[in-house]
């Protein structure tokens, strides 16, 4: 294999073409400070509102309901801390699985006595138990805020996320998703979709890094959590990443417009993938769930034992072959992530985790399974 194949996108995405157009026009034509009132700053200002009204347009949102964020962290965390600092909320019920920009903050605000935080107990394909929620929240009425992911970033597991809208609903509590890998995959129709709060980041969509927005509904505001500047209307201060907002906003679009095409794509990766791991490697299985909820782009392989288990992520980079072990964030670590532990991994077996792109071929397909074939069954 002379050429390196990218099976990392849930990780990051590289730039469409388009985006790097648009982002380059925007670099040279519209330098301007959004917030100045001169000419220059009204040209970046048009930008950056033109951009926010695609977006809203893309998700059926209202364009006062989007805000722009440094990234998908930030989102979490603004909507996380904000609502407990300044909204009241006094419980936050989560799961094990979320990614630690939740997770972290939640353990934050525990140990700062700001709100209790529950995790709901997670099935073994990685489907928080939304029996288990409902129970909670008829149990007791303090004023709650529900986070719970809509795709797993290690494992692909989708929320049933009309059930659990319409539990909070039923219930009077605020939800919060975080739909990073599931923002651009998944048809998302916020008229349709009761959620309070969704946040992304454009760099999962083939958009650049260091963006990312919140969709914050109408009737559930919240207060500033960054303080400084009148930008955002007032909800995020700092002066706007103009460049970085008009390619997620490019990224966005192109996302959704070939959506039902990529997918077909990514599922069809997915399963020839699937189907070639079973016929080369015994006794190899998927983590998450491997019916209909899983998000498109993500398979988590995991390997029997294997004298060079631990190596495998290595001997693929050697191979030219780019996987994850799990989170990016978490990549390093030899023992198993706080997902697969939650979902009841053995861990003397070895995870990857693959994740695709529109990029991807069925030949990388191939190359890659017979790569691994190679790698967990050699004997010395
Ligand atoms: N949430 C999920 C599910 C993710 O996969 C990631 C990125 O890995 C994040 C949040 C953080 O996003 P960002 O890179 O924009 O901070």
């Amino acid at each position: 294999m002379n050429r390196r194949i990218y099976f990392d996108n849930a990780s990051t995405t590289p730039l469409h073409e388009e985006v790097k157009i648009a982002i380059k026009e925007v670099m040279e034509n519209h330098f301007g400070n959004p917030s100045s009132i001169h000419f220059h700053g009204r040209r970046a200002r048009t930008i950056v509102e033109q951009s926010r009204k695609t977006i809203a347009k893309l998700l059926n949102a209202s364009v006062g309901e989007i805000f722009f964020t440094s990234s998908a962290t930030e989102a979490n965390n603004m909507i996380l801390k904000s609502l407990v600092f300044e909204s009241g909320i006094k419980r936050i019920i989560s799961s094990p699985t979320e990614h630690h920009c939740v997770l972290h903050s939640l353990e934050w605000i525990r140990q700062m006595g700001m709100a209790e935080v529950t995790y709901l107990p997670v099935t073994k394909s990685g489907h928080p138990d939304l029996d288990v929620l409902e129970s909670m929240l008829k149990e007791n009425n303090t004023p709650t805020l529900v986070s719970l992911m809509y795709g797993n970033n290690e494992i692909g597991t989708m929320l049933d996320i009309e059930n659990t809208a319409r539990i909070c609903r039923l219930y009077g509590v605020l939800f919060h998703s975080d739909a990073v890998q599931a923002i651009g995959k998944i048809p998302i129709d916020l008229q349709k979709t009761t959620v309070d709060y969704l946040s992304a980041s454009a760099h999962k969509f083939h958009g650049p890094k260091g963006t990312g927005f919140v969709y914050i509904r109408q009737e559930s505001m919240v207060k500033p959590f960054i303080h400084g500047g009148a930008q955002e209307r007032n909800m995020r201060a700092g002066t706007e990443n103009t460049y970085g907002i008009v390619g997620m906003a490019k990224a966005l679009e192109m996302a959704i417009q070939n959506l039902e095409q990529n997918n077909r794509h990514l599922e069809y990766l997915k399963s020839i993938f699937k189907q070639k791991l079973i016929a080369k490697i015994k006794d190899i299985q998927f983590n998450g769930d491997q019916k209909n909820n899983s998000l498109p782009h993500i398979l988590s392989v995991s390997f029997p034992p294997h004298r060079n288990g631990d190596l495998l992520i290595m001997n693929l980079d050697i191979a030219g072959i780019s996987a994850s072990s799990g989170s990016a964030c978490a990549s390093g670590v030899e023992s198993d992530s706080h997902v697969l532990q939650a979902i009841g991994h053995d861990s003397t077996r070895k995870t990857i985790r693959f994740s695709f792109s529109v990029y991807n071929t069925p030949e990388e397909i191939e190359d890659v399974a017979e790569k691994l074939a190679e790698l967990t069954q050699e004997t010395s």
